[in-house]
């Protein structure tokens, strides 16, 4: 099953909100900086600096979409395979 690794840079993110605006499943603004972070239900790693979550194949073109939006280039995706 092919599931997908999502990185957000918080260092680099100004918090515009088009994460979020686009993809609600798996971003949000965080309530710790205000920046942009994987929800819970998906987070593997959260810091100041950075977000981590893996999110299943169906939410792939929600992140990708994200992440082709983000002025900053703030979020990767990247193909996971177990
Ligand atoms: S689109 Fe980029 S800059 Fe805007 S909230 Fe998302 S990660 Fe931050």
């Amino acid at each position: 099953m092919v599931k997908y690794k999502v990185t957000v840079n918080r260092s680099l993110c100004i918090a515009c909100g088009v994460a979020p605006a686009l993809c609600p499943k798996v971003f949000e603004l965080g309530s710790d900086n205000g920046k942009n972070k994987v929800v819970d239900t998906y987070s593997i790693k959260l810091t100041d600096e950075v977000s981590v979550g893996v999110v299943p194949e169906e939410l792939y073109q929600c992140v990708k979409g994200a992440a082709d939006s983000c002025p900053v280039n703030a979020i990767v995706v990247e193909e996971l395979r177990d």
